[in-house]
């Protein structure tokens, strides 16, 4: 599914990834996990297509094809989904409003009719409750005086209605309690099948117990420094980062 070589990206002239080579394939769920300040939401932001990081060197594929230029808009509409670190508010432009467009526009680049408001409705409902959410959520501003829970379960909202092909979630289990994270766990484990592939990006094993990733990575100084299984990231856990730094 996603292919990247030698991917190396500077921002301001300053140089952050330094040679990432990662493949997933379709159908599995890798982890990154590395210290603040590795690169990990550079490679988040460097993958969705965020112009203000540049790539200096080698190439990102998605099923085969090079979308290392590719503009932001046309990566989304071929499946890239972001679950960001900071997400935005968007006061005066409801989730509702904000989650239909989006759908649609995939709609419309697949070639088929807009969903009606009554199936819309239909579908985020049962998302809001696998997610502990009230409806009333759908009416409110998008991230617009959310909790941190509120914000992150919000990502994971757009995560299942989307339903894209390649997944990436920045930390996204940050600052949450313990049934938020079992929540989004679930979610994910939901969105998960063997047509899709995800990238979770995470300080700690806690979140990976629920999601029992296939590969686990640990991103130092701007390269993957080691891959390997879950006993990787309960390695990390026990020891930190310091022994994988020499
Ligand atoms: P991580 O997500 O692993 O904590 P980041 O990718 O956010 O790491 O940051 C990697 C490095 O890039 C850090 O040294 C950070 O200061 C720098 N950096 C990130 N974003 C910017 C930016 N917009 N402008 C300048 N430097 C940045
Ligand atoms: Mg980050």
């Amino acid at each position: 599914m996603i292919k990247i070589k030698n991917l190396q990206v500077s921002i301001d002239e300053k140089d952050i990834l330094k040679g990432i080579d990662l493949e997933i394939p379709k159908g599995e769920v890798h982890a990154i996990m590395g210290r603040n300040g590795s690169g990990k939401s550079t490679l988040a932001n460097t993958l969705a297509g965020n112009e203000k990081f540049e790539v200096k060197n080698g190439s990102i594929h998605m099923n085969d094809v090079d979308i290392t230029e590719m503009s932001v808009e046309n990566r989304a509409l071929n499946g890239i989904f972001v679950c960001f670190q900071y997400p935005v508010a968007i006061p005066g432009v409801s989730m509702a409003y904000f989650l239909r467009a989006a759908i649609n526009a995939h709609f419309e680049h697949q070639g088929k009719e807009e969903m009606d408001a009554v199936e819309f409705l239909n579908k985020s409902k049962k998302i809001l409750s696998e997610l502990n959410l009230d409806d009333s959520f759908l009416k409110r501003s998008i991230n617009d005086g959310f909790s941190g829970g509120e914000k992150k379960k919000s990502e994971i909202l757009q995560l299942l209605a989307l339903n894209p092909k390649f997944a990436i979630l920045d930390e996204t289990d940050s600052g949450l309690d313990i049934d938020a994270l079992k929540t989004v766990a679930n979610g994910v484990n939901k969105f998960n099948s063997k047509n899709n592939s995800t990238l979770i990006i995470t300080h700690y094993e806690r979140l990976l117990e629920y999601i029992n990733p296939d590969v686990v990575h640990v991103m130092v100084d701007g390269k993957i420094k080691k891959s390997g299984d879950m006993s990787l990231a309960k390695e990390v856990e026990k020891k930190g980062y310091s022994w994988l730094l020499k």
